[in-house]
């Protein structure tokens, strides 16, 4: 088998999906160097999503912290607040452009199926989002928005009722569904060609932030940080820096309630190789093979897995990878808040979060940017609930 990321990537699906794959595949390769497709992904990116996202300085942070230049790359002020619209507008696109008339698509939490069914909407295409009867109950408001949004939302019964059993469930509909429907994944995951082109698809982030900083410093960064769950936040940003070896790239894991107890998300620092969702990559497994329940306080980065790009460069050393906590976390939620008046991300905090241990020791002339892949709106409430839970001072500045 055919492995993109050197052993990592490959369909490790049944024979049926492998042509449902193929068929995608064939698509994506056209499409993408089609000047017609690009301008119009590059049309919905402008008009549409609001892009290109600002390189922000935080002037403020930086004084703070007194080490490096700190700009913050803005996928929060994207519409629908995060990165994740970039991928299902590129992918929709795919579809329309295949003939398919229905979309599928799994979520966890419901960020991934927020923006497919905002995706579905404006292009008037049915809609049916796989959620695990789990997470429907724990999210009840992200069912709300995708019903509100015109989608149906299937509860998914099988194994533990949460995202790897709705990914399972996603793939099995679409082979019976193929002929005119469309499955849009929601990061770098997945069988080949879909870390691929989804990374394709988010990949917008580093050009417009290799211009930007190329405008304002006139230089390349010397690291850019992103948090990762499945990895399409952090591979967007890095992919166009890969080639300069001069920029160090950092991708932030989530560490949970710790790295020595069982409630965590830290693919990369306690993971192994295995297969999972139709990829060789790295995961967090049982004896049999089986991904393990991972934990995270942020739903965007609880997947017992990571795109095999990812795994590729953690293997060749091209890309490092640190984890950080959940008060980590939410202390540089409420730092980024207080300091810069932007309220990040759960997700995007943990980026910030390295970014406050790791900043103070570099030099000043240094530079950095940091992805913040969404806004924090969302987290509000869990943050007000953790703060009284453990604690902690709201005022960090
Ligand atoms: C979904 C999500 C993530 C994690 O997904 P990646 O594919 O790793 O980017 C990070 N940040 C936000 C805001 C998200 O919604």
């Amino acid at each position: 088998m055919k492995h993109e990321f050197g052993r990592f990537g490959g369909q490790y699906v049944p024979e049926v999906v492998i042509s449902a794959l193929n068929e995608v595949e064939v698509a994506f390769n056209e499409a993408i160097v089609d000047p017609v497709f690009k301008k119009e992904y590059l049309y919905y990116m402008k008009d549409f999503v609001g892009r290109p996202s600002t390189l922000y300085y935080a002037e403020n942070l930086t004084n703070r912290l007194g080490g490096a230049k700190i700009y913050l790359k803005r996928e929060d002020l994207n519409h629908t607040g995060a990165h994740k619209i970039n991928n299902t507008i590129g992918q929709i696109l795919l579809a329309k452009r295949m003939g398919k008339k229905k979309i599928i698509a799994e979520t966890g939490a419901g960020q991934h199926g927020v923006a497919t069914a905002t995706a579905a909407a404006m292009f008037n295409m049915e809609c049916e989002i796989f959620m695990g009867k789990e997470d429907t109950e724990r999210q009840r408001l992200n069912v709300f928005r995708m019903e509100l949004l015109g989608a149906k939302v299937t509860a998914v019964t099988r194994g533990t009722q949460t995202l790897s059993d709705a990914v399972d469930e996603a793939i099995e509909q679409w082979v019976d569904r193929i002929e005119d429907t469309f499955y849009i994944i929601g990061s770098v995951v997945g069988p080949h060609p879909y870390p691929t082109m989804v990374r394709e698809f988010q990949k917008i982030i580093g050009e417009e932030a290799i211009k930007q900083i190329l405008e304002k410093e006139n230089r390349l960064p010397d690291y850019c940080i992103a948090c990762v769950g499945g990895g399409s936040n952090a591979i967007g940003l890095f992919a166009e820096f890969i080639p300069h070896k001069e920029v160090q790239l950092i991708g932030v894991e989530g560490a949970g309630k710790g790295l020595d107890t069982d409630m965590h998300a830290a693919t990369m620092t306690l993971g192994s190789e295995g297969v999972l969702h139709g990829m060789n990559t790295i995961m967090i497994q049982d004896e049999d093979g089986n991904p393990k329940p991972v934990y995270s306080i942020s739903a965007g980065l609880d997947y017992p897995g990571i795109g095999p790009e990812h795994a590729h460069y953690k293997d060749i050393g091209r890309i490092q990878y640190k984890a950080v906590t959940d008060e980590e976390a939410v202390k540089a939620f409420l730092l980024m808040s207080q300091v810069e008046g932007i309220i990040p991300a759960i997700e995007s905090s943990h980026a910030i979060a390295y970014a406050l241990k790791f900043i103070p020791t570099l030099p000043k002339d240094q530079v950095v940017i940091l992805n913040v892949s969404g806004r924090g709106d969302k987290d509000v409430e869990a943050i007000e609930e953790y703060i009284k839970n453990n604690n902690l001072n709201l005022v960090q500045k």
